[in-house]
């Protein structure tokens, strides 16, 4: 048993929006380039050019189709509360199904129905959790939360590789390493972000500085004036799976609702006539002759 810190009031983390990211996946490869050649590194990968690829990656993207019949809660009534406000009603989570046609109960809001069907890329790491368990099932100490600003972190020396932390987080963010024995997982990139020999702009995670989209921001979610804090109250930001009390510091964005193209109808331009009557010949055979 790992007993927590006290809440701290700084409260490091992610804003990932869920509207503009891309599922391009450069996160996922910038968080294993950076952590791979640093000090929570190797993250090896098993039979990496075979059929299922496997190994250890800190950040993972998953994408799914939101069916536009079921794709707002018809299956999932779950309530997820608005970490900016809870006084709004939250909107109903979405359902749908991967691309490989597995059904879901998807874990974002959506807004009011109808809405068409959309593609939802969901880069999914550790979420830095305020009461995570696992943290306390940890029966060496290996697993921590840190006091001075909420990172929780494994202390691979300690690590005994008795996975409970693994089967204790709900977000599947641990990473086993079956070839080193030990668990891992994101970091927050803490050899990055206190890292004095870069220049203050690089202070950030790798996943963070790579995405194309600007769809990953870092930041003192603890700080309600900070950019991430109130980024999360412009736009509606959520805990992901709140019924689990785990109070995850990082906080999703909701995709906003896309338009729907098969419901509106093209609209044609009204045919224009040149009255020609007064042209020459010339130009009423050129007329003809183009317009058919
Ligand atoms: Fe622990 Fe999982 Fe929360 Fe990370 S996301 S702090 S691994 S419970
Ligand atoms: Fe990976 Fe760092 Fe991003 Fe965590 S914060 S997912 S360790 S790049
Ligand atoms: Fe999404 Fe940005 Fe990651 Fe690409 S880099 S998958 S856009 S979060």
């Amino acid at each position: 048993m790992t007993m927590l810190p006290p809440p701290s009031t700084k409260k490091l983390g992610l804003v990932i929006d869920l509207d503009t990211c891309v599922g391009c996946h450069a996160c996922a490869v910038a968080c294993k380039e950076w952590n791979d050649g640093g000090q929570f590194g190797p993250l090896p990968d098993e039979n990496p050019y075979g059929k299922e690829p496997l190994g250890v990656w800190f950040n993972r993207v998953h994408t799914y189709e939101v069916d536009r019949d079921q794709g707002l809660g018809a299956r999932d009534e779950r309530k997820i509360k608005s970490s900016a406000s809870p006084a709004v009603q939250p909107p109903k989570s979405a359902a749908g199904s991967d691309p490989h046609g597995r059904r879901f109960a998807g874990p974002w809001p959506l807004a009011p129905s109808p809405s068409p069907a959309m593609t939802v890329h969901f880069p999914r790491s550790c979420l830095h959790c305020e009461t995570p368990d696992c943290v306390t099932v940890c029966p060496t100490g290996a697993s921590y939360k840190r006091a001075e600003d909420g990172i929780v972190l494994v202390d691979e020396d300690k690590c005994i590789g008795c996975k409970l932390c693994s089967w204790a987080c709900p977000y599947g963010a641990r990473e086993y390493s079956e070839v080193r024995g030990v668990m891992q997982k994101c970091t927050l990139c803490v050899d990055r972000i206190y890292n004095d020999s870069f220049e203050e702009i690089d202070r950030q995670p790798a996943c963070v500085m790579a995405c194309p989209t600007r769809a990953r921001h870092f930041g003192d979610l603890g700080d309600p004036d900070s950019a991430v804090s109130k980024l999360v109250a412009e736009r509606g930001g959520y805990d992901l799976m709140p019924e689990m009390g785990y109070k995850p510091v990082n906080k999703y964005l909701p995709p906003r609702p896309r338009r729907d193209g098969c419901a509106s109808k093209a609209v044609s331009a009204p045919e224009e006539k040149a009255d020609l009557s007064a042209a020459s010949p010339i130009l009423r055979w050129m007329d003809r002759i183009l317009s058919r």
